[in-house]
């Protein structure tokens, strides 16, 4: 059977398989905490089990894997030639939750981004996402061994 996962895509579907965390995921904490953001991840009662939750702000990052979550118009976003039925309904289905939870955290009062896999290519990209994202909320950074807040402008 030919080999249809490029090379990124069986890495994103390994991880996945060994539950570990995906290099978009991590390059997306570090960013976080360089910026010094203080985040917890992947809470569980939270719907969709966000990956970077800031409970401060009510603001939660979902990290998506461009093919797994379909992201629209991106080349990584295709479905299999083989078994394209499966995938066209699996993925669905993947889209239909991600939407859910969504609009259940927002409805909850949270502030949800997604940022895809394709963005984390580039760190400084990330850390500009993350700026926009949480521009305007207060920042704690650890200060001698103390928890301080701070505006960030
Ligand atoms: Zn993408």
């Amino acid at each position: 059977m030919a080999d249809r996962f490029s090379k990124e895509h069986r890495s994103w579907v390994m991880g996945r398989v060994k539950g570990g965390d995906t290099r978009p995921e991590m390059t997306v904490r570090k960013a976080a905490h360089r910026l010094g953001y203080r985040f917890r991840l992947h809470r569980r009662d939270l719907p969709g089990k966000p990956d970077l939750v800031f409970p401060k702000f009510r603001k939660a990052i979902f990290v998506h894997g461009c093919f797994w979550h379909s992201h629209k118009g991106c080349r990584r976003a295709t479905i299999p030639a083989s078994n394209a039925e499966f995938w066209t309904a699996k993925l669905r289905r993947n889209v239909e939750r991600d939407t859910l939870a969504a609009a259940t955290l927002t409805e909850e009062g949270w502030e949800v981004l997604v940022i895809w896999e394709c963005q984390t290519k580039s760190e400084p990209n990330v850390e500009n996402i993350l700026r926009d994202f949480l521009r305007g909320t207060a920042i704690q950074r650890e200060s001698e061994g103390h928890a301080v807040a701070d505006i960030k402008s």
